[in-house]
């Protein structure tokens, strides 16, 4: 049987200190289940712990494909970031081993998500990910009140991404977008705005190219509908 994770080689955009990082290979995940906010729970192996790289050197960090392929060479403000975090020696040296944790994976993720926030411009879908990412490895500690402090800010991005309407993935298209604000508002039992959210994806002009998220977002309406007719509202 193969080795389910890996040592990957890199080398670090920011600062080219070359470190091993572990990766999963993605053939061997196995999704158990799956929720309405697009979480899924996996057998054995849990994705989330090695879905960021960071560089143990100057810290720099984000999503393994972003930085595997993206250059830094217009991104000044985020070289300047990481020199300043190298020189000081304040870096977290992260271990090069393919054991890791939650704890390491939050802080990997935080990272990630202050070097995205110094993007000019900003993906404010990537942000919204990587909280994503932090509210779930969250829930899957039954750690509910963490869950919900990284939901609110991923919220928020998924706002941004669609008042920006751009970089959206093709696999959920704007709708998906506005099925997830709408989700996460019905979470947190702003039902109204997730009504709002909900009809939005319903009436997009396309919506038929998304079945799924139509689907999803009908689901859930009812759900509130549901709701709300249970406390005599
Ligand atoms: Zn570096």
């Amino acid at each position: 049987m193969t080795e389910p994770i890996w040592l990957k080689e890199v080398k670090c955009p920011a600062c080219d200190a070359v470190f091993k990082t572990p990766r999963v290979k993605p053939s061997v995940l196995k999704v158990k289940s799956s929720e309405p906010d697009f979480h899924k729970v996996y057998e054995d192996i849990n994705p989330l712990l090695y879905a960021v790289t960071v560089c143990p050197e100057c810290n720099y960090g984000a999503r393994n494909d972003e930085f595997d392929d993206k250059t830094l060479e217009y991104h000044p403000e985020i070289l300047k970031m990481a020199r300043a975090i190298k020189e000081s020696k304040k870096n977290i040296d992260f271990p090069q081993t393919k054991e890791t944790d939650v704890e390491t994976a939050v802080k990997k993720h935080l990272l990630a998500i202050m070097f995205a926030k110094h993007y000019k411009p900003e993906d404010p879908l990537t942000i919204a990910g990587l909280y994503m990412h932090l509210a779930w490895m969250y829930r899957e500690q039954g750690n509910n009140e963490k869950d919900r402090e990284y939901l609110k800010p991923a919220l928020e991005y998924y706002i941004k991404t669609f008042e920006k309407g751009s970089h959206i993935p093709e696999k959920i298209g704007v709708p998906g977008i506005m099925y997830l604000a709408g989700e996460l508002n019905r979470m947190f039992g702003n039902y109204n705005e997730a009504v709002l959210w909900f009809s939005r994806a319903v009436k997009y002009d396309q919506i038929s190219n998304f079945p799924n998220i139509e689907h999803l977002a009908r689901d859930a309406w009812e759900k509130i509908t549901e709701e709300k007719r249970k406390e005599g509202k």
